[in-house]
């Protein structure tokens, strides 16, 4: 099976999806719709999170299964070491394998409940996600993934610590990133500079969100950990009480943000879905990232 750093050196840019585990039946056929919709245009790889325990756990283990056997697309499966000993994250990782997915997202995840709580690392497990990449590393020949930060992780002291840190989990043998959610094109490429600054060659793809409604442009607000710039805001609040000219507006801002990451370079575009399909695939149409035959 292709791994993802294979897919990400392509000759063309491209793009991936990511989806969150299914909560129950009509989450799930909600998934695979999506799923069965965007396969078509070819996606450099698919992603399935992971969530903070139990039944959410199994849906990512159920879901990243299903698509490594029923599908043609590419997957990755997210990891966090939140609240697993070593032993058990030996496990799934064994499990992915088992299944076919030999890419994995390895994270350090959150405290359960409290994003912004102490980090309390399991008594058996791992405190960073440095370490995870090493033990993914040594459990057989995976491509490995990780987190990266344009405004800084917000538990990271500084920029220059932040970078750091990321760069640790590349020479723990990670082979590429995925940054959180950004609102201009120069916030990543500033990130990627800090990266090669460091003299570190790794691959570092934007993650970006369909901005479709107030929700997700909240959504991306929260999750990038800094405050939208005032030209977004003035596009978009005004639109706040019209559905249908928030939707085409936010869809005109991502669009001009992914052409410019396209300008700079990027290799692949990663978008986080919300689990539905509509906006991601009229993006990918306009940037023509589709093959032709879809
Ligand atoms: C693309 C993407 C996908 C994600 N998917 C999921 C998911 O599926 N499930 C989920 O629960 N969460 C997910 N997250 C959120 C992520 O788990 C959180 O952001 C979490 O707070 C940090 O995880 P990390 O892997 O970045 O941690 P780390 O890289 O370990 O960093 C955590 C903090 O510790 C610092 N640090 C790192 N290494 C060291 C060290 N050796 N010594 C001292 N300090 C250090 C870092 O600078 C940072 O401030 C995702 C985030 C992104 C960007």
């Amino acid at each position: 099976m292709t791994s993802v750093i294979e897919r990400l050196r392509g000759e063309s840019p491209a793009f991936s999806i990511e989806f969150f585990p299914p909560r129950d039946a009509a989450d799930e056929a909600v998934l695979w719709r999506s799923i069965r919709e965007l396969e078509p245009l070819d996606p450099a790889y698919m992603s399935i999170t992971y969530g903070a325990g139990g039944s959410s756990r199994d849906g990512t283990i159920r879901s990243i299964a299903r698509v490594a056997t029923e599908t043609t697309l590419v997957p990755m499966a997210h990891l966090t070491a939140v609240d697993h000993s070593v032993a058990e994250l030996r496990n799934v990782i064994g499990w992915y394998a088992a299944v076919g997915v030999r890419n994995i997202l390895a994270l350090r995840g959150d405290p359960p409940g409290d994003p912004y709580g102490e980090w309390v690392p399991h008594p058996q497990g791992l405190s960073y996600a440095e370490e995870l990449v090493a033990l993914v590393r040594s459990l057989g020949d995976f491509c490995v993934g990780v987190s990266a930060f344009p405004y800084g992780h917000p538990r990271s002291l500084d920029l220059d610590t932040d970078t750091k840190y990321l760069v640790r989990k590349f020479r723990a043998g990670a082979d590429f990133g995925i940054a959180q959610l950004f609102f201009e094109a120069e916030d990543f490429l500033r990130l990627r500079d800090r990266v090669a600054a460091a003299g570190c060659d790794a691959l570092v793809i934007p993650g970006v969100m369909p901005l479709t409604t107030p929700r997700t442009l909240h959504t991306t607000i929260r999750l990038s950990g800094a405050p939208a710039p005032q030209r977004l805001l003035d596009r978009l609040e005004p639109l706040a009480d019209d559905p249908k000219a928030f939707r085409a507006e936010g869809l005109d801002v991502v669009t001009e943000l992914c052409e410019r990451l396209i300008a700079e370079g990027v290799p692949d575009l990663h978008f986080y879905t919300f689990n539905r399909s509509k906006a991601t695939r009229e993006v990918v149409h306009r940037l023509g990232l589709v093959p032709a035959r879809a």
